[in-house]
This record gives structure tokens, C-alpha cells and sequence, in this order.
């Protein structure tokens, strides 16, 4: 019987880090790492973005009160 040691490279073709055995992803922690934080990213900017539309709208939807 043979075990063999099953030997995972990050998918990330610039990087092809040796994964740990038994590792659950097909990334590297610094891939991992990067990739979250660019969704993150993007999240923000959309979140960011939806924030300032939500604010345009709701002030744009009041009428000023007349005084
Ligand atoms: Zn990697």
C-alpha cells in the first residue's frame, strides 16, 4: 500500500505556492488573502456607491419645507 502525498499548487499560475496537505482551497493564504480584500474592495466601492445614490435620491425627494 502506497500513501501518497497529495502535493496542491496555488491555482494562482503567478504564484504556484506549495499548498499544506490537507489544505480546503485552491489558493494560497496570500492569494486568499489578496482576493478578499480586492471583493472587499469592490464591495466598498459598491456600497459606497448604492450610500451616495441612496443619499442623492432621499435629498432629492424632499422638497425643502418652507420656512
Ligand atoms: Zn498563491
Amino acid at each position: 500500500m502506497s500513501k501518497e502525498a497529495e502535493i496542491r499548487v496555488c491555482k494562482n499560475k503567478e504564484c504556484q505556492k506549495v499548498l499544506p496537505a490537507g489544505y480546503k482551497h485552491k489558493y494560497c493564504e496570500a492569494c486568499r488573502n489578496k482576493h478578499a480584500e480586492t471583493a472587499k474592495n469592490v464591495l466598498k466601492g459598491l456600497g459606497a456607491g448604492a450610500a451616495t445614490v441612496a443619499v442623492v435620491v432621499v435629498t432629492g425627494g424632499k422638497i425643502n419645507p418652507k420656512k
